[in-house]
């Protein structure tokens, strides 16, 4: 586990930023943390990185938000007012294995409501500071492939690799 101090909105954003330049098509992000711990704000970022110009806005309402038009669609997901058992019955796993819709980058905010999980993904959890900002932790769980994001990072010991 990695755990990174996330100053302001900005380092949330910006370390979204780097994930949705460098992850692969087929990245799962499971988002866990406190109401207004940064979920979508990070999300945010990711979408800047992939190139999408369309306004990132949390899919609280809409369950799903598709962004097909970056270097690889992006999947928002957030499962705030869900209970598990209802998550069950809406086949999420067609946006991570590939057949029904484009592989992308799927991030899935409140994912502690997921009742099954991919094999491989990646778990980010933000929490408050107790001082200010933010905290994010990291954990590679499976195969997760960091892809580019390897490269990218890889001076900065503070990260996982
Ligand atoms: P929800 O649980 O309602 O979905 P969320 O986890 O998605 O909330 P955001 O909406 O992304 O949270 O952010 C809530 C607020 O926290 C925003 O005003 C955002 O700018 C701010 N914020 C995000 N990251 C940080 C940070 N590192 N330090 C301080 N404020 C932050
Ligand atoms: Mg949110």
């Amino acid at each position: 586990m990695t755990t990174l101090f996330l100053t302001d909105a900005e380092a949330t954003r910006s370390l979204g930023v780097r994930l949705g330049n460098c992850l692969p098509a087929g990245s799962v992000i499971l988002l866990e943390g406190d109401l207004g711990a940064g979920k979508t704000t990070l999300v945010q970022g990711i979408g800047e990185g992939l190139g999408i110009e369309d306004a990132i806005v949390s899919p609280t309402f809409t369950l799903i938000n598709e962004y097909p038009e970056g270097r690889i669609p992006l999947y928002h997901l957030d499962l705030y007012r869900l209970e598990p058992s209802e998550v069950e019955v809406l086949n999420l796993e067609s946006y991570w294995e590939g057949a029904e819709f484009p592989l992308g980058i799927v991030a899935i905010e409140w994912a502690e409501r997921l009742p099954y999980k991919p094999q491989s993904y990646l778990y980010l959890r933000l929490s408050y500071s107790p001082e200010s900002g933010r905290q994010a932790e990291l954990v590679s769980v499976g195969n997760f492939d960091w892809g580019a994001l390897a490269q990218d990072l890889g001076q900065a010991k503070d990260l996982p690799l």
